[in-house]
């Protein structure tokens, strides 16, 4: 099985579109983006010399809405990649509802290697460099894969700049300072949280009886994992880029506790430290293909695409698997996950949450309001919820799994909306 994401994508795709015996002219659209656009961004480096950058807008669909979608910098940042996460916000804003279409930008870098200053530089190039294409009616980035509330500010300042008026509504996920929305920087994590309450009621588990593990320990990763230690759930394992910490008999870790010690050691340690005492015995260090195979009730994969395979999916232990990041599962695991019962609860609704407290946010710019937090969380709610039980009723009546459910859902609304 392919491992380019975009392939992955269009599998998905075609399997949802035969359930639904979806129109052929539709589904032609719908196999291309709209729009590519790949830039080359000139970043003037600390030490005076010029260094090339490529950045990437994907403006998969757009029948629903303004495009809407986040900006990736990571080093294995390409085309492809870009595509199949534009096709999945389309997907993502169609399954909960929510008016805008999908897009995806990205750029190749190691983010973590340059200075802040040269971050800065580099970001507000592709705002300079993307402005003719984006804008609050056109298409609206957001972050995503190590990028954050700054970042956007940065952007957002220079496409204002270059407008000649402040326009916040141009991009989400912004500092509060800037017209971000209050709970917007977790609002991924609790949008999951709410869709995992649903799963444990669904299954008979009991939170506190219940062993979590998640892959990623990121924006999402994180606040997910410390929203559910904070309800009661047993989180048994957590891992970053590098490696991992697994619980051996089964104790419930703290992920703040986790966090202090990564920021002091720069990585996720096997020993699980309260103050300078340091458990190393009843904690260990994993792997992160060991921690996917754990004994656990909840598996959430937090990071990147891929990590769900052909290769490894016999061997997930887990009752059900929340997809807080974007394509984790491969086709081939999504079968193979299914003849085993085990349901995989897909990243186009498990993590909408980000896109719906983006929609809030673009709302809030554009009324010119102020959400509180508990507003914001009182909407996303019954929106996550009432989008998980359409899902979980449209898989249950075609016998199909919960992601091409989700699918089928998500293409009627984008169908409607071309008028088909
Ligand atoms: N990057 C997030 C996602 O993959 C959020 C996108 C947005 O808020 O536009 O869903």
């Amino acid at each position: 099985m392919s491992t380019n994401p975009f392939a992955t994508a269009l599998a998905q795709l075609h399997r949802a579109a035969s359930i639904l015996h979806l129109k052929r002219d539709i589904l032609t659209q719908l196999e291309k983006p709209m729009r590519t656009v790949e830039i080359n961004i000139p970043v003037r480096m600390d030490n005076g010399r010029t260094r090339m950058f490529t950045g990437y807008r994907v403006q998969y669909n757009n029948a629903r809405g303004p495009f809407k979608g986040g900006i990736r910098f990571h080093p294995a940042v390409n085309m492809d990649e870009v595509k199949a996460l534009g096709f999945w916000m389309t997907i993502k804003c169609a399954t909960v509802g929510i008016p805008f279409g999908g897009s995806k930008g990205g750029v190749a870098v190691h983010p973590q290697k340059l200075s802040t200053k040269e971050l800065e530089r580099l970001s507000r190039g592709w705002a300079r460099g993307m402005y003719p294409v984006i804008g609050p009616d056109k298409d609206v980035p957001a972050p995503d894969v190590y990028t954050n509330p700054t970042i956007m500010g940065w952007m957002v300042d220079e496409y204002s700049n270059i407008a000649g008026k402040k326009t916040p509504a141009a991009f989400t996920g912004k500092p509060l300072a800037l017209g971000g929305l209050r709970g917007r920087e977790d609002s991924t994590a609790q949008g999951g949280v709410f869709i995992i309450q649903e799963v444990v009621k669904k299954l008979h588990l009991v939170p506190s009886q219940t062993r979590v593990v998640v892959q990623g320990f990121g924006n999402v990763g994180y606040h997910t994992a410390r929203l559910l230690y904070a309800a009661g759930y047993k989180i048994v394992a957590l891992s970053d880029s590098r490696g991992g910490i697994l619980s051996i008999n089964g104790q419930s870790m703290d992920p703040d506790v986790v966090m202090k010690t990564k920021r002091e050691k720069g990585m996720i340690d096997g020993c699980y430290c309260l103050g300078t005492v340091c458990d190393c015995v009843n904690f260990k260090k994993i792997t992160n293909s060991e921690l996917l195979t754990t004994s656990c009730d909840i598996l959430i994969p937090a990071a990147l695409e891929h990590q769900i395979t052909g290769a490894n999916a016999r061997r997930i232990k887990a009752k059900v698997v929340v997809e807080m990041a974007n394509g984790p599962t491969a086709p081939g695991a999504d079968a193979i996950l299914y003849r085993r019962r085990i349901p995989v609860v897909p990243d186009v609704l498990a993590n909408a949450g980000g896109v719906t407290g983006s929609y809030f946010e673009w709302v809030q710019n554009k009324e010119k309001s102020r959400w509180s937090q508990a507003k914001t969380l009182k909407k996303l709610r019954p929106l996550m919820l009432a989008s998980f039980n359409d899902m979980w009723r449209i898989s249950r009546k075609h016998k199909v799994d919960l992601r091409t459910g989700a699918y089928v859902l998500a293409l009627k609304r984008i169908a409607l909306a071309m008028g088909k």
